[in-house]
């Protein structure tokens, strides 16, 4: 016999299964299968616990690099403020592989797409050492930004104005 009380239990599971599930979607633990990023990738130049960076299948500048977290995220539009520092450590990350190879100040550039120009749908944040190749890419990433990139220190700015008080 089934009593009110198990199926409250019951109930009570589904829902916590429910929302864990959907938040381990929303929050970025989930891996869809079909993920490029989240499986095999190849041309690392570096990685970590937390992220991984390789060089773009199809560069369009002297040094064209992608930094991802490990964790899916789908765009930028996903992100929490709460996800600021780890925005931080990918900007440390490109950086740092961009200077080891030459390119800083007005040589080196990063950001992402801005939804929905994304190309794959697994957040990563371009690092180009430049100049770009050809010419013409350099629409794709402009310096400024625009309708379909962002660099990424007008992310950072736009999330800690979220996060200010
Ligand atoms: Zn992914
Ligand atoms: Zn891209």
């Amino acid at each position: 016999m089934v009593s009110s009380r198990s199926i409250l239990f019951a109930a009570i599971g589904i829902i916590i299964a429910y929302t864990f599930g959907y938040r381990m979607l929303i929050r970025g633990q989930y891996k869809p299968k079909n993920c490029v990023f989240c499986n095999a990738l190849d041309r690392i130049v570096y990685e970590d616990d937390e992220f991984i960076a390789f060089h773009d299948i199809k560069p369009d500048a002297a040094l064209h690099l992608l930094v991802i977290p490990r964790v899916h995220f789908g765009t930028i539009k996903e992100l929490k403020p709460e996800d600021l520092p780890m925005i931080g450590r990918m900007q440390d990350i490109g950086k740092r592989l961009l200077e080891e190879q030459g390119f800083s100040g007005d040589n080196a550039r990063f950001g992402f797409h801005r939804p929905p120009f994304n190309s794959i749908h697994h957040l990563h944040m371009h690092c180009l050492g430049l100049p770009f190749k050809p010419k013409r890419a350099e629409k794709m990433f402009p310096k400024n930004g625009s309708r379909w990139f962002m660099t990424t220190a007008q992310l950072v700015e736009k999330m800690s104005a979220e996060t200010a008080p």
